[in-house]
């Protein structure tokens, strides 16, 4: 391959994506470095295990081997306006993301999906109806398999699921429909303005055929329209156009004035997930699929765990697990989605904030009855509501919920923030939620 021959090439960071870069180089018979400033990546042993040549350098950011490439391939964990590595890439050197070499090398048709919120969900809702229209597709980026991991398979199909950080490094590809879901503070302390953060996920539109366009929020419409946009939203849909209308007193899924599927008849909950599966659809239509085989598959589709997800706990409280709202922008639509739909509402909350403003909650929690917060910005999120809950752990916010609430209540988990202060990840933290739940019931 032209492009990484005669080059020194240098792969910053070592988890799963700079393990697949990895494997790929080898694959490719070309010599590489690997950097990664933690003392043991997580991908030491592996690495060794495909080639125990392959030089690794670890525990800092290592200046002269970032001076010394000519092409550095970094995983979207590595923040690349580091100073170690903006102030010593030499002239003319290259700097890309796994998803950027996979655009250069691949001919498969893409479906590109980004957003703050619902990236996962509406990849996955894709990769089901794919299914529903006989289309053999791969779902890789953010989910599921590292993209270099299926760059050399004969796919219809490979639905990409791209966050701010690989979008940062991308400007190769040419997906067939690619979206922006909406935009909402996330990783401002990597990209520090949310302008700064939406100017990286509209990059998303210069590098597709097709562009699906949400109708709900001006921040994530491109400037200029062209006629072969495909739009969605909660409103009426113009022709050739993803929306909802009122059907006899029932609200339907609609393209144009056909109506497609009643919201009462979807798999998953709420106003956010309507939003979703009209993107999936929109995404779909774009790319040559079937209208009725995907409204068809929209039915089966089983939701994600951690998702606005319903406990199985034996007892007659209503345990919601959303422990993947890691932003406000989650929490915000998972309290739209489900308020009022039970009696009494408890949210615990908080986390990681991840440098986000969490004032922008407030008005979401009128429509909370009592708030619980844990974690390093509990603090914060508990300055918003009189009479909040601080506890320690999540068993206690399991125990301090389970007081408040009576028969048919909801307690909802949806933290508005990351994990990673108190647990491994969002999983984790998830789990924990439902063990706590069944051990006390
Ligand atoms: P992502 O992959 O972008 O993180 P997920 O589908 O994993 O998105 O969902 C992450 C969180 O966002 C969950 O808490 C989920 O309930 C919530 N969510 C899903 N879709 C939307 C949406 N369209 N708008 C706002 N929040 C959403």
């Amino acid at each position: 391959l032209a492009l990484l021959q005669d080059k020194n090439i240098l792969v910053l960071g070592l988890g799963a994506t700079g393990l697949s870069c990895a494997r790929f180089l080898t694959s490719q018979n070309v010599d590489f470095v690997v950097n990664d400033s933690r003392q043991k990546p997580p991908g030491v042993a592996r690495l060794k295990q495909l080639n125990n040549k392959i030089q690794l350098i670890s525990g800092c950011w290592d200046v002269d081997a970032i001076a010394n490439a000519d092409l550095i391939i970094a995983s979207p964990g590595v923040d690349i306006n580091l100073p170690e590595i903006v102030n010593n890439r030499k002239a003319g050197s290259e700097l890309i993301g796994d998803v950027e070499l996979f655009c250069q090398l691949s001919n498969c048709k893409v479906i590109a999906v980004t957003g703050s919120n619902g990236k996962s969900t509406v990849v996955s809702i894709l990769a089901h109806l794919a299914e529903y229209c006989e289309l053999d597709a791969a779902l890789a980026g953010n989910i599921g398999l590292p993209v270099l991991d299926v760059v050399n398979e004969a796919k219809d199909f490979v639905i990409l699921e791209l966050s701010s950080f690989q979008l940062e490094t991308m400007t190769s590809m040419q997906a067939v429909a690619a979206t922006i879901l909406n935009i909402s503070d996330d990783h401002l302390d990597r990209h520090q303005t949310i302008e700064n953060y939406a100017q990286i996920k509209h990059k998303i539109f210069s590098q597709s055929k097709r562009r699906v366009i949400t109708r709900e929020q001006d921040l994530s419409q491109p400037i200029t329209q062209f006629t072969t946009d495909v739009s969605f939203g909660l409103d009426n849909p113009d022709e050739g156009h993803f929306g909802i209308a009122d059907v006899a007193g029932i609200r339907y899924l609609c393209f144009g004035d056909t109506s497609l599927v009643a919201c009462n008849q979807l798999p998953i909950v709420g106003k956010h997930n309507e939003l979703n599966c009209l993107a999936a659809l929109a995404l779909g239509y774009c790319a040559g699929w079937p209208i009725d085989k995907m409204v068809k598959g929209l039915a089966s589709f089983e939701g994600l765990d951690h998702r606005c997800k319903q406990v199985d706990s034996g007892d007659d409280i209503v345990w919601v697990n959303d422990s993947k709202a890691t932003n406000i922008g989650a929490t915000l639509a998972a309290i739209d989605g489900l308020a009022s739909s039970h009696h009494k509402l408890i949210l615990i909350a908080g986390g990681d904030g991840k440098g986000a403003n969490f004032n922008e909650l407030k008005p979401a929690l009128a429509h909370v009855d009592h708030l619980v917060t844990l974690g390093k910005d509990g603090p914060q999120i508990a300055a918003l509501k009189a009479d909040s809950i601080q506890v320690a752990t999540l068993q206690e916010a399991v125990t301090a919920s389970r007081k408040l609430a009576n028969t048919g209540d909801m307690v909802l988990l949806s933290p508005a923030c990351a994990s990673i202060d108190m647990f491994n990840n969002y999983m984790q933290r998830g789990d924990m939620f439902i063990e706590a739940i069944r051990e006390a019931s």
